[in-house]
């Protein structure tokens, strides 16, 4: 199968376990390879080799995001005895999800025609249809039958507030909605008694002789190795935005033609491999949470990203100098993914008369909440002019086109051929090509013009190993692997081959919580039976 073939090209060196072998005991511990796109890491990994602690619970986490967090606070409030590790320090616990704002919202967002049927129903249809059928119809079902239940969960045990919307409410001191979320979630499995190992990277998972799931092996950044033996292990890493050779294989689209929104740079695809490791199957890992193409160090609160390359009356254009799609994309993230990601690079160009018209009339498009439609934005041309006298390498501005396509690095001839082509659409009123609304032609013919080189901006992968309506990992004879579990993005089933904003808004978010719950009632219900 792909995955089976694919994964060998991850494993970039293989730990040496002998000492680890002998101390597990009854568990296979044969020495498998290690998936790193970090040299330093895989250093400490060659100089390892034997086991400084062992320790014993019924459940262990990897990943202090918002699935492995919801998963180590059910399990606790379950009885279980639960450990939770994670790659970071303390000071980084809580990892993308840190970033986040919405945690989705049951009763709204979806873009289906049903009418008199209940929030649960509502939500269930827009997503299958959104999706068709490309997700689990059956994981959807529960996920948008538990969503409200986790929601309510969220705030009355976890202590978790939000608004209408679905917005997490920002601290006292002005810390982000995520942030506290993090804490919130954190210091609660504190008081529950989930312990915490930090700088602990899993990295292979311990099965007994009849292929069940019983532990993890993790290792730290000086090359202890640590053994967590456990009755049941959620795998809950965040997908593997961070792991160029995962994304480029997976996606088909190349890395440095993207940028990864979120500095937290773990997520390196640790659970996904270890569960490839064991036969699982993957869903649609393919699918990536775009989020529009930007400025990088703009990002979609400057004038120079909203302005400059985000409004559908522009002009986008590919590394050939061609239009490639209605400009009216950019209002929805996964539409200018799908489309920005087929292209090798993406520009964007304005004129004078653009640049005038954004500085008194404002913007056509509604980028978040930053800049309304209609107002006028004063300091566009400032931050552009700023952008050029600091040789910003991705902001160019020319008296001809021929002039741009060459500091675009574009076939000059070409690049004016598709302008003047789009002039005449103007002139016609009619776009011959891909029919935007008529509305939104606006010639480009007013020198000096400006041009703009922009990356496709993602927040993270949202495919991931199969799982069913419990979170549990399905292997590649349609089982579940015993004692494994899979939550957030590093659990394929809800979405399709890409992601659903537009249709449901917060669905990495909600999906991460519910998987979270999911997996941790299961494991305690199956493998911890007398609590
Ligand atoms: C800037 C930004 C904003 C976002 N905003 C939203 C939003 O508003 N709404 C929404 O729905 N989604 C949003 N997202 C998507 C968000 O990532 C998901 O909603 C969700 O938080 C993912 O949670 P997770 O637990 O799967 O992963 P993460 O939160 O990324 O957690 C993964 C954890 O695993 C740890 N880890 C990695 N490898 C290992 C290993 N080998 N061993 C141990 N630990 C490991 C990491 O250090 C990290 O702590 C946003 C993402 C970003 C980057």
């Amino acid at each position: 199968m792909k995955q089976d073939l694919s994964r060998r090209s991850f494993l970039l060196g293989t730990t040496t376990l002998g000492a680890a072998a002998l101390a597990a005991g009854a568990l296979s511990l044969t020495p498998k390879a290690y998936a790193s796109d970090d040299a330093g890491d895989e250093a400490a990994a060659e100089g390892a080799g034997s086991i400084t602690a062992t320790y014993d619970c019924d459940f262990v986490v990897c990943g202090s995001g918002t699935a492995g967090l919801c998963a180590a606070n059910r399990a606790a409030e379950l009885g279980a005895k639960v450990i939770l590790v994670d790659v970071n320090t303390e000071n980084g616990v809580g990892g993308n999800s840190r970033y986040v704002e919405n945690i989705g919202n049951v009763a709204m967002g979806t873009d289906n025609a049903l009418e008199n049927v209940g929030a649960a129903d509502h939500y269930y249809d827009g997503l299958a249809s959104y999706h068709r059928y490309a997700s689990n119809a059956i994981v959807t079902r529960r996920y948008a039958d538990d969503g409200e239940k986790v929601r309510a969960w969220t705030t009355d045990v976890q202590g978790i507030t939000y608004n209408a919307k679905g917005k997490y409410d920002h601290g006292e001191n002005g810390e982000s909605g995520g942030m506290v979320a993090i804490m919130k979630m954190y210091e609660l499995a504190q008081d529950q008694g989930v312990e915490f190992l930090f700088d602990a990277r899993a990295y292979q998972l311990l099965t007994t002789d009849d292929g069940a799931v019983a532990g993890v092996l993790c290792k730290t950044r000086t090359g202890d190795i640590i053994q967590v033996n456990a009755k049941a292990v959620d795998l809950c890493t965040g997908g593997f935005a961070a792991n160029k050779e995962m994304f480029e294989h997976y996606t088909n689209v190349p890395y440095d033609c993207v940028i990864p929104r979120g500095s937290m740079g773990t997520q390196r695809g640790d659970g996904i491999t270890m569960g490839l490791e064991q036969n699982a199957l993957l869903h649609h890992p393919e699918a990536v949470n775009y989020c529009s193409w930007i400025l990088p160090g703009h990002y979609n609160k400057s004038a120079l990203t909203v302005c400059g390359v985000n409004q559908a009356d522009e002009i986008f254009l590919n590394q050939d100098g061609r239009r490639f799609c209605d400009e009216s994309v950019i209002k929805d993230w996964t539409l200018s993914g799908n489309i920005g990601s087929q292209q090798q690079h993406v520009f964007a160009i304005i004129d004078q008369a653009f640049v005038d018209k954004i500085m008194t009339e404002g913007v056509v498009t509604r980028r978040a909440n930053y800049f309304e439609p209609g107002e006028p934005v004063p300091s566009f041309q400032e931050e552009i002019d700023k952008a050029i006298v600091r040789d910003n390498p991705r902001v160019f501005k020319a008296d001809t086109i021929e002039e741009l396509g060459e500091m675009l690095g574009i076939d000059p001839a070409a690049l004016k051929a598709e302008v003047d082509k789009y002039n005449g659409y103007c002139d016609d009123g009619y776009d011959h090509d891909f029919l935007k609304d008529p509305e939104l032609l606006r010639k480009m013919n007013t020198p000096p013009y400006y041009g703009f080189r922009c990356l496709l901006a993602f927040y993270g992968t949202v495919g991931g190993l199969k799982v069913d309506e419990y979170a549990r990992v399905i292997r590649n004879d349609f089982k579940p692997i015993p004692g494994l579990y899979a939550g957030g993005s590093d659990a394929g089933a809800l979405f399709g081959p890409y992601y659903d904003v537009s249709c449901a808004p917060g669905s990495t978010q909600l999906w991460a919580r519910v998987s979270g719950y999911w997996a941790a009632e299961h494991a305690v219900n199956e493998y911890i039976p007398t609590l």
